[in-house]
């Protein structure tokens, strides 16, 4: 059964209790016995192995049942005529629709709540957003807002939920005038809101881009602890420096996948869509070991280093994320993978073998509970590739939280880059979510460089990186341009002084 997270949905002009019933109706669904049934013929191990495609009427029609059952609240609310939003009383940062408001619901909004009605209390302003005065321009708001939570973080002492955080940094206004009363919400993705027609018109060339986007962003499967789709049977490789996930992934499993607003209205749709996604981790990592010569023999063994790592990204390391690397890197048998983390749980060795494209396969998945420093001081390390998933190396992102003084669980990466650069010999792949993020990741890569004498060249420039997930997620920096970014999104691969001969840079 799947859990409702409501704190994963965060759109600050839909109603989101009319998101958060749609999905209970579907939880509800998902005990009914008849529907059930279907899902047990689904889960049917004999019947999954060659029949996966008859699996997806079943699944789409037990959607179309819930969409049904559940009266489509969200379509109810998104029909031509759009509704004008009523806003919560007390903070007016949370829009309900007509049947909502005033309601008491259950919703994880309290909290911040009760800081702005204080807030508004204590500088007799009648809305959050009038800190400096009416809204005039996006340079101001976007400085409102970046007090605005700062102001939340230091009352809570505690980092935002993502929720939270989508509604102080996306609130609700005119796109157009700033205006932040009597609005309504864009009807296709329920992510930006106008004062009149007038003003959605004046808008729409600009929205356009973005309105797919946030369309995905907004998903209301997105609260549901959707598993991925598991995919048994892998096909083809292709040359991974002129291709990109989707293509990739198609490729590999001959499973389409698609934004089309329509596909991404079903449960299957959207699983299928996040299930792609969640294959950018492991595709990077095989376009980055594109620029290293590995020696082509069977049996090959690979030694992959993922340092900084956090337990939410063991779940892209499953047999099919690791199915797409040897089906990328044939002639590799023993792939050794070690998470190094602080943050991560200990545990103990494991173990994954089994046969594919006619060799027997062997993966060792070790973690280990500690940081990269204390890791090299007590095992000799001999990597093929370090891995760096957002590593925030100039803690950029938790600025906010260091400033009010709330610990965060992010550590101190000085120690780790100093044994990362050391490890001379081996390329340093890292991702960063931004633009701003991957360059100043890199500044602080090159201080520590130099610091030690080491020459590093960079080999992708911040380009985008075409293996970047494909679920967009909203930027929660005050002040960057870039609002919507992916898991991934830039990938760059370093290359220390003394290496650079053996290797086949492109
Ligand atoms: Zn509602
Ligand atoms: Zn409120
Ligand atoms: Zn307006
Ligand atoms: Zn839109």
């Amino acid at each position: 059964m799947y859990s409702i997270d409501i704190n994963q949905y965060g759109s600050s002009v839909q109603c989101c209790v009319c998101v958060y019933d749609k999905m209970q109706a579907l939880q509800a669904a998902q005990l009914d016995p008849e529907i059930k049934n279907k899902e047990d013929v689904n889960n049917n191990e004999q019947q999954l192995e060659n029949k996966t495609n008859n699996c997806l009427p079943i699944k789409q029609q037990y959607v179309d049942d819930v969409d049904e059952l559940a009266g489509s609240l969200q379509n109810v609310q998104l029909r031509e005529s759009p509704q004008t939003l009523i806003t919560c009383k007390i903070c007016k940062m949370q829009q309900y629709c007509l049947s909502h408001a005033g309601a008491d619901v259950d919703m994880p909004h309290r909290d911040m709540c009760l800081v702005l009605q204080e807030l508004q209390q204590v500088l007799n302003i009648s809305h959050p957003l009038l800190l400096h005065g009416a809204i005039k321009n996006a340079h101001q708001l976007h400085i409102t807002t970046g007090q605005l939570k700062l102001a939340l973080i230091v009352k809570l002492q505690r980092p935002l939920s993502p929720r939270e955080n989508d509604l102080i940094c996306y609130p609700a206004y005119c796109m157009v005038c700033y205006r932040l009363e009597s609005l309504t919400a864009c009807t296709a993705c329920g992510g930006v809101a106008y004062c009149s027609g007038e003003h959605r018109q004046l808008d729409e060339v600009n929205h356009k881009s973005m309105c797919n986007s946030l369309r995905i962003y907004y998903n209301p499967y997105k609260l549901l602890s959707l598993e991925p789709e598991p995919i048994k049977t892998f096909y083809e490789s292709l040359d991974l420096q002129s291709s990109h996930l989707v293509e990739a992934f198609h490729r590999a499993t001959h499973l389409d996948v698609t934004s089309d607003p329509q596909s991404l209205k079903t449960l299957a749709g959207y699983q299928r869509f996040a299930t792609c996604s969640s294959f950018s981790c492991i595709a990077s990592i095989c376009l980055a070991l594109t620029h290293v010569h590995l020696e082509c023999r069977p049996g090959k063994m690979v030694k992959i280093y993922i340092v900084g790592a956090g337990e939410e990204q063991l779940k892209y390391f499953e047999e099919m994320h690791l199915k797409f690397f040897f089906l990328q890197y044939h002639d590799v048998c023993i792939l050794e993978l070690f998470f190094v983390g602080q943050r991560l749980l200990p545990r103990s060795k494991k173990l994954i073998q089994f046969m594919f494209k006619g060799l027997q396969r062997t993966v060792i998945k070790q973690t280990y509970a500690m940081t990269f420093r204390q890791f090299t001081d007590t095992y000799y390390i001999h990597p093929t590739l370090l891995v760096l998933y957002h590593p925030d190396l100039a803690q950029m992102s938790t600025l906010t939280e260091q400033l009010a003084d709330i610990q965060s669980d992010d550590h101190c990466w000085y120690n780790c880059l100093v044994s990362v650069l050391q490890a001379h010999g081996v390329p340093i792949c890292y991702t960063s979510a931004t633009k701003v993020q991957a360059r100043s990741d890199y500044l602080a890569l090159s201080v520590v460089a130099d610091e030690y004498d080491i020459n590093i060249k960079s080999v992708y420039n911040f380009t985008e990186n075409p293996y970047r997930g494909i679920l967009p997620q909203r930027n929660f920096s005050p002040n960057d341009s870039e609002t919507l970014i992916y898991a991934n999104n830039y990938l760059e691969v370093i290359f220390s002084n003394c290496i650079l001969v053996s290797l086949n840079i492109n």
